[in-house]
């Protein structure tokens, strides 16, 4: 069997939420140096559309920017990268049942109270709430404001006790089984992986004998 190859046209989002797809934007959290799917401006807006926080006009729109704004580009991406590394080590301490750092919640509260500046409500005609981000600029960081506000509901429901990391490659996700059973990331990828790492395990010390 051929090896699945995580690209970002190709890599799972098997997070469950949108910020822990975000998390997962890296190959491997416990291989180092960690291999990292986002490394330049137009990866992120990539990464972007296909988890379909931007439309193709915004995706079409964002790359021209980058092309005409590169230095201030690479300096959102930055900032981005880190706000995300902000992000696995919360979810990741939560996943442990350990306290988040103390610094990791000052850098979210500043970056949650920047996205919720943009936030607004629409109602519609079925008198469903619409969020819309009221957000000027044409800039990279258009794509982190849905990401925080998907932080601060995982954060702020229930639903955070649920977060569990894959033994295998260390991403995060929300076990939404019923008997909270679930152990991968993905089931295919990585636990096939572990299954025949195993077997291969067990045929080498049965060899041996
Ligand atoms: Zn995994």
């Amino acid at each position: 069997m051929r090896p699945f190859i995580r690209t970002i046209e190709t890599l799972e989002l098997d997070g469950g939420t949108l910020c822990l797809n975000f998390v997962n934007s890296v190959k491997n959290r416990f291989e180092k140096p960690v291999y990292e799917f986002i490394k330049t401006p137009d990866d992120w807006i990539l990464w972007s559309h296909r988890t379909q926080i931007c439309s193709e006009l915004t995706k079409q729109r964002l790359s021209k920017y980058v092309s005409e704004n590169k230095e201030k580009a690479l300096k959102e991406l930055k900032r981005i990268i880190e706000v995300r590394e902000v992000l696995y080590g919360i979810f990741r301490n939560i996943a442990l049942k350990k306290s988040p750092l103390t610094e990791d919640i000052r850098i979210f509260n500043s970056e949650l109270s920047f996205s919720f500046g943009f936030l607004n409500i629409e109602i519609g005609d079925n008198l469903e709430t619409i969020p819309i981000w009221n957000y000027k600029e044409t800039d990279l960081l258009y794509s982190l404001l849905p990401i925080m506000k998907s932080a601060y509901e995982l954060l702020t429901t229930d639903l955070k006790e649920h977060i569990k990391e894959c033994p295998n490659c260390g991403w995060l996700y929300l076990d939404k089984s019923k008997n909270n059973s679930r152990i991968w990331c993905n089931m295919k990828t990585c636990g096939n992986t572990m299954k025949s790492k195993k077997y291969y395990e067990k045929s080498k010390i049965l060899a041996k004998k």
